[in-house]
This record gives structure tokens, sequence and C-alpha cells, in this order.
């Protein structure tokens, strides 16, 4: 897929919905291509409480259902359809995944095709740092 049909198929999950008083989803949107070249989408789950996740980790999460860790690319959109960048939570989810993920690019516009790395935003991830004693 091209980063426009990432695009295209992450808006195209889009599909924000009231469950009830404690469960809403669909507000955002992921698809990204794991390292055995499939793709795999995702929406945002929120929770009461402070639970529920991100529309990148619920793509990952499947991704790791299907034994792939790597993360090649990753597009997210918020509820207008607009690009966004994943969260630190999803930036730090995404390292801890596999250290590879530090080269997963995400598209952050389209005329022209720009693109950042989670490593570019998590220069110093914390598994960099070792303690002295
Ligand atoms: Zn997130």
């Amino acid at each position: 897929m091209t980063y426009q049909e990432m695009l295209a198929a992450a808006q195209s999950k889009l599909n924000p919905k009231e469950y009830g008083k404690y469960f809403s989803a669909g507000g955002a949107s992921a698809v990204l291509e794991g390292g055995n070249g499939k793709y795999y989408a995702g929406v945002n789950l929120d929770l009461a409480c402070g639970l529920g996740f991100c529309a990148e980790r619920n793509a990952a999460s499947t991704m790791v259902t299907d034994g792939e860790t790597v993360v090649r690319r990753i597009v997210c959109v918020n509820s207008e359809g607009e690009l966004m960048t994943p969260c630190g939570s999803c930036r730090e989810f995404l390292l801890l995944l596999s250290p590879e993920n530090a080269k997963t690019e995400f598209l952050v516009g389209l005329d022209p095709v720009r693109t950042m790395t989670i490593g570019q935003l998590m220069p110093l991830p914390w598994t960099a740092f070792k303690q002295e004693q």
C-alpha cells in the first residue's frame, strides 16, 4: 500500500460511536504495516476509569496476535480524518515491542509525503539508560 492508500484505509475505519455510558470507540484510527508485510487496522477504545487504549496499540496488538512485533510504517488519523502522530504511550509501546521499531516511519504529511520515525520522537528511551550502582 502507498501512504495515500494507508491514509484512506485508516479514514475508512473511523466510526465514532457511543456504546453506552462507559464506553465509546472509533474516534481515531490507525493502519500499520508489519514487518511481515501485512497490514493491521485499529480504532481507539475509550472506557470509564481511564481504561481503554489508542488505535495504534489496538492495531499493534492484533499484529502481535499474528506473531509479528516489528512495525514498518504507521498512519494515524483523528476523528476528522486528519493525520496525527502516535501519542507518547504508543511510541513507548511500539519501542518495547521491538527495538527495531525506532525505525518505524509514520506519516506526517502527504503533499509532499513527509515521514518521521519513532526514534526521532523518542531519541532517549528509558531502556537506553543503565543505572550506576
Ligand atoms: Zn496513543
